[in-house]
């Protein structure tokens, strides 16, 4: 019922930038860190866009999310600011930003990551939910890509390509028999909670140990990802989709992509991507200028 209200809400002023009409909170662990971190979603007025700011820190502590502050993608997404105040695993809530439709907001953190809370965008959907969304005066921004750009890596490429609309095309091939290859494709108009939203993190318990020894997945559980055993999926209640592996990595295509500044309207072509490639092609939209700012939707 939410979902349909919120639907057309969108439908009818999707030309004017948006922003949550109450701040919201919620505490979680970091999936990396393991450290408790207590996260505060509040409205920020038009053309603010996206910032987090580190209430921990006394001064220096915003940081815009924005590509180009990008400082790490080896397991996640961190983007830092140029006095070295950083935060981490910011996809999954860039993600559910994006499909709530939120241009502006003030993201507060006590910590150095963001809460992975079921290790999809989920719980952020929901308190963007209970906030409510508001219309604001100014007209929605877009990154319209103008011509064809692609990154490619021994076996892994993202392309994105003019469009009339933004989708993502994913496809991923795991040499692991609960894996395999899967596809699937998302398009703007396509109910993002439900097709894409839940859909969990996930690792190989045999890579836990390892990452763990480097400092990663400290605060990696069942609560919070989907875990491949050598015998299947070890989480209780299974998957939930069949394929919930493509489904996630678009989720964090959205998220990182988000990190252009504005919405992106054009076809997004994904194979093996992650958080590297899917910055590199922000990177490489802007400095071979192959996109214009449009205010049409
Ligand atoms: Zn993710």
């Amino acid at each position: 019922m939410l979902c349909c209200t919120y639907k057309m809400f969108l439908n009818i002023d999707m030309n004017l930038q948006k922003t949550l009409a109450n701040k919201v909170k919620c505490s979680g662990i970091g999936v990396h860190s393991g450290i408790l971190v207590n996260m505060l979603i509040c409205p920020a007025e038009a053309n603010h866009g996206i910032v987090f700011v580190r209430s921990d820190l006394r001064e220096n502590n915003k940081i815009p999310a924005l590509f180009d502050r990008v400082i790490d993608t080896s397991m996640c997404t961190k983007i830092a600011n140029e006095y070295g105040a950083s935060v981490s695993t910011i996809e999954h809530l860039m993600s559910a930003l994006w499909g709530s439709g939120i241009d502006n907001a003030i993201i507060y953190v006590d910590g150095a990551e963001v809460p992975v809370m079921d290790g999809s965008s989920d719980c952020f959907i929901n308190l963007i939910k209970q906030s409510g969304i508001v219309s604001q005066s100014e007209q929605r921004k877009f990154i319209e890509i103008s011509k064809s750009v692609k990154i490619e890596m021994n076996d892994k490429s993202i392309v994105a390509e003019p469009d009339d609309s933004f989708s993502v095309n994913f496809i991923i091939d795991f040499d692991n028999q609960y894996i395999q290859a899967q596809s699937y494709n998302f398009n703007a108009n396509d109910d993002f909670e439900s097709e894409i939203g839940k859909a969990r993190t996930f690792g190989f318990i045999k890579d836990v140990e390892y990452l763990k020894s480097i400092g990663l997945a400290k605060g990696a559980s069942l609560d919070n990802a989907i875990a491949i055993g050598e015998d299947g999926i070890l989480n209780k209640e299974g998957l939930r989709y069949k394929n919930e592996f493509v489904r996630h990595k678009i989720l964090d295509c959205i998220g990182d992509l988000y990190l252009a500044g504005a919405r992106i309207k054009g076809k997004i072509k994904a194979v093996k991507s992650g958080h590297q490639l899917n910055n590199l092609l922000l990177h490489k939209i802007f400095e071979t200028k192959s996109a214009s700012i449009s205010s049409a939707a």
